[in-house]
């Protein structure tokens, strides 16, 4: 027996709205902040790269996320095209900076959900769902009439519109978001959005408002709440430090973050020196320090 996710409790008009609110938007798309205002219902396109239909590269059950979402049965990840970060490190750059992937209708993308539901997964795992809000709310609408009854996770970079963020009250029910920078010049070198430090914050609060701290059932499932992951860099360059205090201090001391290390160098990462390497055990244990440090108990990385 599944929790009953947040939107259930919606009606399905409200639904409808949110979906109409959010599509209204991609005409002059400010979905995200960088508020390209170019028309998406025209086939125009923005930094994101993707019109107003859905994108996908893949779906399925997927075993390499966080403990509290893969349960037995895997976590059900749809990985979205396109991406509204330009980070030059990209592990996932053919999906997100190429775009690979096959455009679907509201009513495929519904379908796809609905499969995902058959196949016993946890959650649909949105993975970088920012600038393709309006077409998830509107397959939403179809999928949710079609009997989805699975908690739906927004697994994104961060970098989210306070206005986007209110039409998903009440509709997600867990937010993974990355923090990766907390310094504007590293996060306009490295992910062309010198806002980013900013705009994070602000979105940290507003989903931490919404679902508060992560919940887990007695199988250790998540059940709704906030999930924030941070990717140690070379160099301290993603900020740990003020991250770990942000969260402590801003958000709750019982925020769930997972501390990660998998950083390597992707793509463009060989034209910066400075992240031309991984970081080093050593790194990794001041890092997550920096988290114990902070005050925060829930922190998923290696003990140290
Ligand atoms: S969602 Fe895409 S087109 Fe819209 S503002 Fe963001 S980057 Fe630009």
């Amino acid at each position: 027996m599944h929790h009953v996710p947040a939107y259930r409790s919606l009606p399905l008009s409200e639904l409808q709205a949110r979906a109409g609110a959010a599509d209204a938007k991609l005409e002059a798309c400010s979905l995200c902040p960088r508020a390209c205002g170019v028309n998406r219902k025209k086939k125009e396109v923005g930094f994101c790269g993707v019109a107003d239909a859905a994108k996908a590269a893949s779906w399925g059950p997927h075993f390499g996320e966080e403990r509290p979402l893969v349960g037995r049965f895997g976590s059900g990840t749809i990985f979205l095209s396109g991406c509204n970060l330009g980070c030059i490190f990209c592990q996932n750059w053919s999906i997100s900076h190429e775009r690979e992937g096959k455009t679907l209708t509201d009513r495929q993308l519904a379908k796809v959900m609905l499969d995902i539901q058959a196949m016993g997964c946890h959650t649909i795992n949105f993975v970088t769902p920012t600038h393709q809000t309006a077409a998830i709310l509107r397959a939403l609408v179809l999928a949710v009439d079609g009997g989805l009854t699975l908690p739906l996770v927004y697994n994104c970079g961060g970098y989210e519109s306070i206005e986007t963020l209110r039409l998903l009250d009440g509709v997600v029910d867990i937010y993974m978001p990355d923090v990766k920078f907390m310094d504007s010049a590293h996060a306009a070198r490295y992910a062309q959005a010198g806002d980013y430090p900013a705009v994070v914050r602000t979105a940290l609060l507003e989903m931490h408002r919404q679902v508060g701290d992560l919940r887990i059932d007695g199988a250790g499932i998540a059940l709704r709440g906030l999930l924030v992951r941070h990717l140690v860099m070379p160099g301290e360059i993603a900020g740990t430090e003020a991250a770990m205090l942000f969260l402590a201090e801003k958000i709750s001391v019982d925020t769930y973050v997972n501390v990660m290390d998998q950083y390597h160098p992707c793509h463009k990462a060989y034209d910066f020196p400075e992240l031309t390497r991984r970081i080093s055990p050593a790194e990794y244990k001041h890092a997550v320090r920096l988290a114990m440090q902070a005050g925060l108990s829930r922190i998923d990385g290696e003990t140290v």
